[in-house]
């Protein structure tokens, strides 16, 4: 397998051409605009540093953000510390430095529409700028929106978010999270450099864009962020439910697919970066290898566990309810309360705790009401109770 065609050059086609390209093969990368400003509030958790330390370790501008407030959909609110600061990352920036970072490793980046893709002989097919080219595998990394779909079906309105938003020339130090009453999603605010990447995210089975739109000028109003003559986004973001893992092809004979495109996206919070790179890479080993066919059980291995997880517990979270008041104000309520669940959840929001592995820490470190509180989200039991002289830190 030398010559590998990938179709889109965001963070997850950048980042699988160049592991390619490293290891030896002939890479093509299609990308219709290049390096832009892809609607995203552009965060990179800690988990994302930690994999690729590059994405601290360069001289591209960034801003780094260690508090974040998060307010419930009755206004009450709470200001985390994180051990470990987001990252936060114009896009235009972000894919600028991963497709240089491909093109130095050897790829050939083209800016081309694909405008078509045929997977069934043995050899794929694409066609760009009218004609039919080949390759010996194909790699579709072209995002949430796209319609390249071979030998796998469109993600559905249940497994979709819409999101809309602002570039607002203005800035701050802290990342805003603003949850709503009865709302599969949230209001979100990621200071930038030099401007404010504002939006909103909401479940498009359960939510219109005119509701979204409604509240999101109501959060700007609220909070005085001057969207005049800001720059209005809209965009798509995969909210995988359990069924996607299971039942979506990502890999043929052929092909494969990365990024937001594989749907590999945090239902729970939207982030996508982290899996969209780190997916990238896993299948650029595997075809490095000579083996797609790896690609998913690495990506289990590495993630989607975790995702899946996510997507168990999404709608109680965002629609529960603990106590008679909303699992988020409750939320809210507690973190205001007790240090231990501040850190906790601030290492959440970090990414330097993984949902796999909150029940153990949980145990023994929160008491009982948070425990309850935490295992009605989790959906498991409560924990045993605390042995003679514990101490409850709610
Ligand atoms: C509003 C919003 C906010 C977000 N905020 C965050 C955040 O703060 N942190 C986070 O981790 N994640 C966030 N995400 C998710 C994140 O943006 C995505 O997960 C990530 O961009 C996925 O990368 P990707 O390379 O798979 O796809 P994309 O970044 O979408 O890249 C796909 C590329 O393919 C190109 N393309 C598409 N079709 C074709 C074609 N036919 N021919 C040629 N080129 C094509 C496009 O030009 C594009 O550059 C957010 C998403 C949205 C919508």
């Amino acid at each position: 397998m030398t010559e590998i065609a990938i179709v889109g050059g965001g963070p997850s086609g950048a980042m699988c051409g160049e592991q390619l390209a490293r290891a030896g093969h002939t890479v093509n990368i299609f990308d219709e605009h290049l390096a832009w400003e892809k609607p995203c509030g552009g965060g990179l958790t800690h988990k994302a540093v930690e994999c690729f330390p590059f994405l601290l370790d360069n001289p591209y501008p960034k801003k780094l953000v260690s508090s974040i407030e998060l307010i419930s959909s009755n206004e009450q609110s709470v200001m985390l510390d994180m051990s470990h600061p987001i990252v936060i990352y114009s896009r235009t920036v972000l894919n600028g430095m991963l497709l240089n970072r491909a093109a130095e490793a050897g790829c050939k980046v083209q800016r081309s529409h694909v405008v078509s893709v045929d997977t069934s002989a043995a050899k794929p097919r694409y066609c760009v700028e009218g004609e039919w080219r080949s390759a010996d595998f194909l790699v579709l990394a072209a995002g949430a929106r796209n319609r390249l779909l071979p030998e796998t079906r469109p993600l559905e309105r249940d497994e979709l978010e819409i999101t809309q938003g602002y570039f607002v020339p203005e800035t701050c130090d802290a990342i805003t999270v603003k949850f709503l009453p009865h709302f599969e999603g949230y209001i979100w605010s990621f200071p930038r450099c030099d401007h404010l990447s504002v939006g909103i995210c909401g479940s498009m089975a359960a939510h219109t864009s005119a509701e979204l739109r409604s509240h999101l000028q109501n959060f700007v109003k609220k909070k005085k962020i001057a969207t005049d003559g800001a720059q209005f986004y809209s965009h798509v973001l995969p909210s995988p439910r359990e069924r996607t893992f299971s039942e979506r092809t990502v890999v043929g004979k052929n092909w494969a697919m990365i990024g937001d495109a594989a749907a590999w996206v945090d239902p729970l919070t939207g982030e996508g970066l982290f899996y969209a790179m780190r997916s990238g890479e896993l299948l650029g080993q595997a075809l490095g290898e000579g083996c797609p066919e790896k690609y998913p059980a690495r990506v289990k291995a590495a993630f989607s566990a975790e995702l899946e997880f996510a997507a168990r517990i999404v709608r109680r979270f965002y629609r529960g309810s603990f106590l008679g008041t909303a699992v988020t104000t409750r939320m809210v309520q507690f973190l205001r309360r007790s240090p231990v669940f501040r850190q906790l959840m601030g290492d959440i929001f970090s990414g330097t705790q993984d949902y796999t592995s909150l029940k153990r820490r949980l145990w023994g470190h929160l008491g009982i009401t948070l425990s309850e509180f935490v295992s009605s989200v989790l959906d498991c039991p409560a924990p045993a109770p605390l042995p003679r002289g514990g101490a409850a830190a709610d």
